[in-house]
């Protein structure tokens, strides 16, 4: 197996704790690569996480390579690869504004920020599910057919990329908005984007694409 993949999602692990987007314990990460899935162990910390302690999986969920278990959470990884082909890399986090987004039911609507327009689009809360559950496997893989970030009520957030760098992003764009958008509340509420306005923004930014 790949040590610059396991080496990539070591490096995630310590930027996400040092960003304040994730506690210790909270979260996992996952890359998949030529048919097999590389996770973050259970139960370890993810700022202090080496190489050596990813976990390579099958599909199935069978062990390949590492030690101790994958992360708890390898059902809806798993789900959201077999639903996207063109995701490579999922990160599951607790940021503390977002995740506070999801337990309030609070989803982000597409036309609030351009970033949240262009990187992000519009961000749902699912309903909660169990941690680990079939059911939150199957209400993620349903959601990730139309989205590429999520909020899971009284739980965290779930980003996904076509690179490992890009679900990160993700995630971290979240954050950014959310407090963003806390911050416009206390000043008396958001103001979208006006619709002719976003129109002309998709246009530009996929023209230019
Ligand atoms: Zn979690």
């Amino acid at each position: 197996m790949k040590r610059e993949i396991k080496e990539t999602i070591a490096s995630i692990g310590k930027r996400l704790y040092e960003r304040r987007l994730n506690g210790g314990y909270g979260g996992n990460i996952s890359i998949k690569d030529e048919g097999v899935i590389y996770i973050t162990p259970s139960g370890m910390p993810k700022d202090i996480l080496s190489y050596s302690d990813i976990i390579v999986v099958d599909f199935k969920g069978n062990l390949l390579e590492g030690e101790g278990k994958p992360s708890s959470e390898l059902l809806f990884h798993v789900a959201i690869y077999k639903e996207r082909s063109d995701v490579n890399a999922i990160v599951h986090t607790h940021p503390p504004i977002s995740t506070g987004f999801a337990i309030a039911n609070i989803p982000l609507r597409e036309a609030i920020h351009e970033e949240v327009s262009l990187i992000l689009g519009e961000v749902p809360v699912l309903p909660y599910e169990m941690t680990s559950s079939k059911e939150l496997a199957k209400s993620v893989a349903n959601a990730f057919k139309k989205y590429n970030a999520v909020m899971l009520a009284n739980h965290g957030v779930i980003t996904v990329g076509e690179t490992p760098e890009k679900a990160f992003r993700r995630a971290e764009e979240l954050e950014n908005i959310c407090i963003s958008t806390l911050v416009a509340n206390t000043f008396g509420g958001v103001k979208e984007i006006p619709p002719d306005k976003l129109k002309a923004l998709f246009s530009m930014f996929y023209k230019k694409k």
